[in-house]
């Protein structure tokens, strides 16, 4: 790709990276407003029972509604956030955001879905966190159990944290390793995790039905899994076939497009209600994971 060039002589290559400084510095100089001016949202992933079609929990993503180039994905701009120091901010506010919106779906009556917050690496550092998150669901009046943290191989990896991630499950609060199997490969390091649940990443999920040894992976996680007693979910399941290949391995909780995409709050209140009258009629509904 880097032979081809744009018709005025810049091969694309060059314009591809000075587009990605350019957003760099875009990012870097709105960060700090975009943080004043609530232009961070967050959607939400349904997480369901592939066996019964239950939804049984949310993941919490976020978005930037840039007010020029509208919603950005994570993608675009989360490593420029990490680099402008801004991370533990942002995840702060998430973890606020969260329990605002968990608040509020529950005055209306809602039944209130454990929602998943990413958290990086760097969050973990240097704050009074117990307290502070005990103190975040004292106002919103939310049990500690309504939160699920995802962390990365990475951050699972750091013993510094383990008596941290410990204190948070003696809370009732789910540690899961997110994107599991991506980074390291060795599983030994399971033995030692603080850790209660493991995300299966979208890579394998794409190779089912394509790739052997994906299945293989995909396998042997699940066993590993059960034998030791963690939950599990697979993420970014897009067809029907992997759905079923990864019910018949006894990984039955999944999340991806072929049942939900990642939706505003907006419009997870209405799914919600819709959910609980037809559990009522004795369909698929909510299955609470508490
Ligand atoms: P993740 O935590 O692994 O989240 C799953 C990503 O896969 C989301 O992308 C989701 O929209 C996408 N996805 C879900 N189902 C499917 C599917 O069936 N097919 C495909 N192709 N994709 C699917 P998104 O929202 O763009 O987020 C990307 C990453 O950004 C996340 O990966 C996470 O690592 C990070 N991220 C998102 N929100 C936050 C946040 O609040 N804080 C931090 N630190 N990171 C975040
Ligand atoms: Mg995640
Ligand atoms: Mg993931
Ligand atoms: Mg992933």
């Amino acid at each position: 790709q880097a032979k081809s060039t744009d018709g005025q002589g810049y091969y694309l290559f060059d314009n591809q990276l000075r587009e990605k400084l350019q957003q760099k510095t875009m990012i870097a100089k709105y960060l700090h407003s975009a943080l004043e001016n609530h232009e961070f949202v967050l959607h939400y992933q349904p997480q369901v029972n592939a066996a019964t079609g239950d939804v049984i929990g949310l993941e919490a993503l976020v978005r930037w509604n840039h007010p020029e180039k509208g919603l950005l994905l994570p993608g675009y701009f989360i490593s420029a956030v990490e680099e402008a120091g801004l991370m533990t901010q942002l995840t702060d506010w998430v973890i606020h955001e969260v329990c605002r919106q968990l608040a509020a779906w529950k005055r209306e009556g809602l039944q209130i879905l454990r929602t998943s917050v990413n958290i990086s690496n760097s969050w973990f550092y240097n704050r009074n966190l117990i307290p502070m998150l005990m103190s975040i669901f004292g106002h919103y009046g939310l049990a500690p159990d309504c939160l699920e943290f995802e962390i990365t191989e990475s951050t699972a990896l750091l013993e510094e944290h383990y008596p941290l991630l410990q204190q948070m499950r003696d809370r009732g609060i789910i540690v899961s390793v997110d994107d599991f199997g991506t980074k390291y490969s060795s599983l030994n390091y399971l033995k030692h995790f603080p850790v209660n649940k493991i995300k299966i990443d979208r890579t394998f999920i794409v190779g089912i039905g394509q790739s052997s040894i994906d299945e293989t992976i995909i396998k042997s996680i699940a066993y590993v899994a059960s034998q030791l007693g963690y939950h599990l979910i697979a993420e970014g399941v897009e067809k029907r076939e992997q759905a079923n290949f990864l019910l018949a391995h006894g990984c039955k909780h999944v999340q991806g497009f072929l049942f939900y995409r990642p939706l505003p709050a907006g419009e997870i209140g209405p799914l919600l209600k819709r959910l609980e009258s037809a559990m009522k009629a004795g369909t698929a509904g909510i299955d609470e994971c508490k």
